[in-house]
């Protein structure tokens, strides 16, 4: 254990340079993704990304409300990041605080970004985000459940948004910070990144890194949103693959 002033800090490295769960510092925490569990919703995605558990759905274009956020030349995109009460090992205090709201407000920024809105003017296209289990991440896990859910609810976008966190770490930039990771690191810089343009449409950052550290984190935050981009097109080609036709004849 290292001692800074009063906060224990744990051992995040072991002997063998590895991090607590065993992952090499460039290493992501295992992604699951599923295009399209809810039947309700135009569309949805569910992401379970070491322990986070996200939902999404989507819904729309469709009728704004409230009515005075309507938009005569484009669409609009309303986001709400919702952290379920239970996701947390203390239980979160339920509703929308300003934490949620500003994590909402920045994905719905992202998206804005790549949806074709003008193609849809005077409507909504609306997604929820609801985190079922916390981990460190959620807003990059909420992120990528979302442009999934979008991208199943036929919803037309420049490209998918995959997203990671970055961190410092004991002073060594680490992709994809685990929830140990994000309390005792120095630094946690989330992005998304639109894969065929190389643009970052979401950033944020918390704590503090060396300009040229920055650099270096942002190459391994764009490496990490590659190897997810391909996971969520094949969770969606697995949504719509179709199954080969059953054979009529029979064999004797
Ligand atoms: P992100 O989940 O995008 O990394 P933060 O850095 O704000 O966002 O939060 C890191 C982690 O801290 C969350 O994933 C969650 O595990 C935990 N956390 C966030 N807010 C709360 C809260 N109100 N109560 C308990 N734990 C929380």
């Amino acid at each position: 254990m290292g001692n800074v002033g009063a906060k224990e800090i744990p051992e995040l490295f072991g002997p063998d340079g590895l991090r607590t769960d065993g992952r090499r510092p460039d290493e992501l925490r295992p992604l699951k993704i599923t295009a399209g569990p809810l039947h309700q919703a135009d569309g949805s995605a569910f992401v379970e990304w070491g322990f986070n558990k996200v939902m999404a759905a989507v819904y729309g274009p469709r009728e704004v409300h409230p009515r005075h956020l309507q938009e005569n030349n484009k669409a609009i995109v309303q986001c709400r990041y919702n952290m379920a009460a239970f996701s947390v090992d203390e239980r979160k205090r339920p509703g929308l605080d300003r934490r949620s709201q500003e994590i909402s407000k920045v994905i719905a920024e992202a998206f804005e970004s790549v949806i074709f809105a003008e193609e849809y003017p005077r409507t909504s296209v609306d997604v929820y985000i609801e985190v079922l289990q916390a981990n460190a991440g959620t807003r990059c896990a909420g992120v990528v459940a979302a442009s999934v859910a979008l991208a199943d609810a036929g919803i037309p976008m420049v490209d998918l948004l995959p997203a990671v966190a970055v961190g410092k770490v004991g002073g060594k930039l680490v992709l994809d910070l685990n929830k140990l990771e994000d309390n005792f690191g120095e630094a946690d810089l989330p992005m998304a990144l639109v894969p065929q343009s190389g643009r970052l449409v979401l950033m944020q950052m918390e704590g503090h890194m060396h300009r040229d550290e920055l650099g270096r984190a942002l190459d391994m935050g764009v490496a990490g949103c590659r190897g997810i981009y391909e996971k969520m097109k094949a969770a969606l080609r697995d949504r719509y693959a179709v199954a080969p036709a059953a054979s009529s004849e029979v064999s004797a």
